[in-house]
């Protein structure tokens, strides 16, 4: 089998296809994107010079709502891994039943090459030449690898300035100054802190000092560290890009945000012993939290994983080889369509907010949140349990069914 994050996402797909019996034309129109756009950016640099760089926008499904989906930029991004993670936002929303069809948009270039003055011209760039795509009403960006809430605000402006009037809802995981949401920046975080907390349970584990290890430490893997902390659970081990720190007693939330702030990365941390990424995975733990890349757990590591639980903060951060042998090894895997959806979920109601102009407080949206990570989450265990199958099945016929529905009840056009 390929390890390409499309061709991961057409088989899963193709497998709940083939045990939901689903329509074979629905399934074939759910197998392509909706639309896909490539843009070329030239930006001008620092030193005068005009640099192209290559960009991506794709639209999987828009059957229940416009589409949704951050802006990725990272060197290795491709239009396949674009299309996969589109292809997740469209399951994802539907998981969480919000209105919602699946995009995601990527450029590839690494932001920390570029000067803050190089990156906003590129990102305005980006903004302009994929705007016939967004609005709030068609295609809402928001942040994932790579981007962060100043990116949203300048793309939140060059859409704004080309309609002549301020649009905050036409992206979300903007700065609370132009209309983000209170509770947006930690929403992906606190959904991960809730369905782990609901798979320790259903598995019968204690979340009181349940060892964890994550890999990842930004906007997601971050926050997660003093949030599963504050749960009880011990996080023994944190890696980012650069390295990664273990010790089997507990790291400080507060000591491993502070050597980050001081040293940029994780790695390093002085109470605790050096790992790196891959050795992190296969750390003696309860729970593994992949918070970074996709394609991270593979058939040549699935069987080195010693925690019996895998929840799936990144997208794709396991292949399906691997899903299989994790499978036949008992260890229950938390996937990325239910795991991470606490960030598109407060990304809907950042919109809504926006839409109705009337704002609500941090209380409110980690309540509704809550309600919302912790129903849908009941339903795909049951469904898992009531079918045999895994979770993830579970979750992709969840979701690939509502999208169904929604076409069937739309009707083809014409
Ligand atoms: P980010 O750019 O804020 O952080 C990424 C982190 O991963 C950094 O700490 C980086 O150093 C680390 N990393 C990169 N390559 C690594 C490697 N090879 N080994 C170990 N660590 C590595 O990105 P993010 O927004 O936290 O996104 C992380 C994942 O979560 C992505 O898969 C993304 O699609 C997914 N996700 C993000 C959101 C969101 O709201 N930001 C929502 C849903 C899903």
């Amino acid at each position: 089998m390929n390890s390409n994050p499309w061709q991961q996402a057409l088989h899963q797909l193709d497998e709940a296809a083939e045990l939901m019996e689903l329509d074979p034309s629905l399934h074939a129109m759910m197998r392509s994107p909706k639309r896909i756009l490539e843009v070329s950016i030239p930006t001008r640099m620092d030193d005068g010079s005009v640099k192209v760089f290559t960009g991506y926008r794709v639209h999987h499904n828009t059957s229940r709502g416009p589409s949704k989906g951050g802006i990725r930029y990272h060197p290795s991004v491709t239009l396949d891994e674009v299309k996969a993670l589109a292809m997740w936002m469209t399951w994802k929303c539907a998981v969480v039943g919000i209105p919602y069809g699946g995009a995601k948009g990527g450029v590839v270039l690494d932001p920390k090459e570029l000067s803050p003055a190089e990156l906003e011209r590129m990102t305005r760039r980006y903004a302009s030449e994929i705007l016939p795509l967004i609005g709030p009403e068609r295609d809402i960006p928001a942040p994932d690898m790579g981007t962060d809430e100043q990116i949203m605000a300048w793309i939140m402006d060059t859409y704004s300035m080309n309609q002549g009037y301020s649009v905050p809802g036409v992206v979300t995981g903007k700065p609370m100054a132009v209309g983000g949401s209170l509770g947006r920046g930690s929403a992906t975080s606190r959904g991960v802190v809730y369905v782990t907390v609901s798979t320790l349970k259903h598995l019968g584990m204690p979340v009181d000092e349940a060892r964890v290890v994550i890999q990842g430490y930004g906007k997601v893997g971050g926050p997660a560290v003093q949030l599963l902390h504050d749960q009880g659970c011990i996080v023994v081990g944190v890696a980012d890009v650069m390295g990664g720190v273990y010790d089997p007693r507990g790291l400080s939330p507060m000591g491993l945000e502070r050597h980050k702030d001081e040293a940029g990365t994780v790695a390093g941390y002085e109470h605790g012993e050096p790992v790196t990424p891959e050795e992190l995975l296969e750390l003696e733990c309860d729970v593994v939290i992949p918070a970074a890349l996709e394609g991270v757990i593979t058939e040549k590591n699935a069987d080195k994983v010693q925690a019996k639980v895998v929840v799936e903060a990144a997208n794709g951060p396991t292949t399906n080889e691997a899903d299989v042998i994790l499978g036949d090894r008992g260890v229950m895997v938390v996937p990325d369509i239910l795991a991470n959806s606490g960030g598109v979920t407060v990304s809907y109601f950042e919109w809504v907010q926006d839409i109705q102009a009337y704002f609500w407080s941090e209380d409110e949206v980690n309540e509704r949140l809550r309600g919302i990570i912790e129903g849908a989450y009941v339903e795909v265990i049951a469904l898992a349990e009531e079918r045999g199958i895994t979770a993830r099945q579970a979750a992709t016929i969840l979701g690939v069914g509502r999208v169904a529905e929604a076409h069937r009840t739309r009707g083809l056009f014409p």
